[in-house]
């Protein structure tokens, strides 16, 4: 999360010494820290708008009943709010203030709770939410409590506009839709998404004021995630339930991702470079683009290996695969597609271009340690084969390059061959 600094309220020297080191080692930003509401007070008149997050403790000594958090909320703060005794009372009185969550203190994981609630906020704002319903009321109440969880939030007040903004916005990761709303109801909206926007891509959550009809059932088989039902509303199930939408799409993200990356360099694999490579060929053949695809292969790779073992080998394959990745434009695909083997594809720049571009970087690996064993540098050498003429196929165009690779190999190594 981007943040300014973070002001600490916590008269505990002990709990507030710990909270400090750890959010300023974690995020690597710097905490105020204040023991009393007075203190806070004159802080916040002579540094209005420095703060973008605050951790205040309920109970201060001057302030046992959490009158610290009106102050701070108000000052458009994003707040958590720290307590040791949770009573019913305590819990509503956090949640009517609002605040983004509040943190048990004498639990031990307290400070790990706190850490991962900061980087969910983060995660937030980069997540869009549509929020969809005719009642202002409703849109305003869901809306405010995303928007205190730093969601970016899209409002729509019938089920024809959320399906005309889901098309614009296709970033979309989640949808709050009302039951009850002129035209088609909530129900219906969920299934029209469904027919478009997969369980994988989109969470929908749906909510409805009284629970009538069964209407949790409802919208679940109609393709919701899960749903809310306002007669017995809390904001602290609320964001449970928000957060379980988003959390399940991160780890879908991150088990797609893993299915198209290369586990040692985090560059994409085979799989990714012959699907997202055929589509991009197709792409510039449509318009009439250019295309080159690269073939890379280390020299004398084995001897790394068998000298200074497979570790140092390892080492060398992730510094040029960052090279690599440092040198990509933003079109460009880049895949290790095996060992110490590379293949990039990239529409940028014409044929001379593409050469002189590939020349500067082998000479970039030939001239930067790769590894640093026993305090030396270890260069080493690549070759590559390019094939600037656009194939009826990607297959036809990295034999091409393959080709040029090995014509490269056979000429002595190090060299650019086209
Ligand atoms: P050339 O210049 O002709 O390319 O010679 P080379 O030694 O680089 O090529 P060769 O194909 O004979 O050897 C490649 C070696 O790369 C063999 C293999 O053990 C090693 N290798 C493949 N994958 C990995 C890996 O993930 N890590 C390490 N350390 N070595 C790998
Ligand atoms: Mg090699
Ligand atoms: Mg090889």
């Amino acid at each position: 999360m981007s943040m300014r600094q973070v002001l600490l309220v916590e008269d505990s020297k002990m709990f507030g010494r710990l909270v400090k080191s750890r959010i300023e080692k974690t995020f690597d930003v710097p905490v105020f820290w204040t023991k009393t509401l007075a203190e806070t007070e004159k802080i916040l008149a002579m540094a209005k708008g420095h703060f973008s997050l605050a951790l205040l403790d309920f109970s201060l000594p001057d302030a046992p009943n959490g009158e610290i958090i009106d102050r701070v909320v108000g000052e458009g703060i994003t707040t958590f709010v720290f307590t040791a005794d949770l009573t019913e009372e305590v819990r509503n009185l956090v949640w009517s203030k609002k605040v983004a969550d509040y943190i048990l203190k004498e639990d031990s994981n307290s400070l790990d709770y706190i850490v991962a609630a900061i980087r969910q906020l983060g995660d937030n704002q980069d997540s869009l939410v549509l929020v969809v319903g005719d009642s202002a009321r409703y849109r305003t109440l869901v809306s405010e409590l995303l928007y205190i969880r730093k969601f970016r939030v899209l409002n729509a007040t019938d089920g024809k506009s959320a399906m005309a903004i889901l098309e614009q916005y296709p970033e979309i990761k989640l949808v709050v839709t009302d039951y009850h709303m002129s035209g088609m109801d909530g129900c219906s909206l969920c299934q029209k998404i469904r027919e478009k926007y997969k369980q994988d891509r989109l969470a929908i959550i749906g909510f409805s004021s009284k629970n009538e009809g069964n209407i949790g059932a409802r919208f679940i088989k109609s393709g919701a995630n899960d749903f809310i039902i306002q007669q017995s509303f809390l904001v602290e199930e609320f964001y449970c339930r928000v957060n379980h939408c988003m959390e399940n799409l991160s780890l879908i993200d991150k088990i797609r991702d893993g299915a198209i990356r290369d586990f040692l360099t985090g560059l994409h694999n085979r799989r990714y470079f012959f699907d997202a490579g055929t589509e991009l060929l197709g792409h510039v053949q449509k318009h009439g683009e250019l295309l080159a695809c690269i073939m890379l292969d280390i020299d004398f790779f084995k001897k790394v290996n068998d000298t200074y073992g497979h570790d140092v080998g390892d080492m060398v394959i992730k510094s040029i695969a960052r090279t690599l990745c440092d040198n990509a434009g933003d079109r460009d695909i880049v895949a290790r597609i095996g060992g110490e083997e590379f293949c990039i594809l990239t529409p940028h720049g014409n044929r001379q271009e593409v050469i002189d571009r590939f020349e500067k970087l082998r000479r970039q690996i030939e001239t930067t340690p790769a590894a640093i064993v026993e305090d030396k540098p270890l260069f080493v050498t690549s070759s590559f084969g390019i094939c600037t003429a656009i194939g009826d196929n990607l297959e036809s165009m990295m034999k091409i390059a393959d080709e040029y690779l090995y014509k490269a190999k056979n000429g002595g190594r190090n060299r650019v061959q086209f």
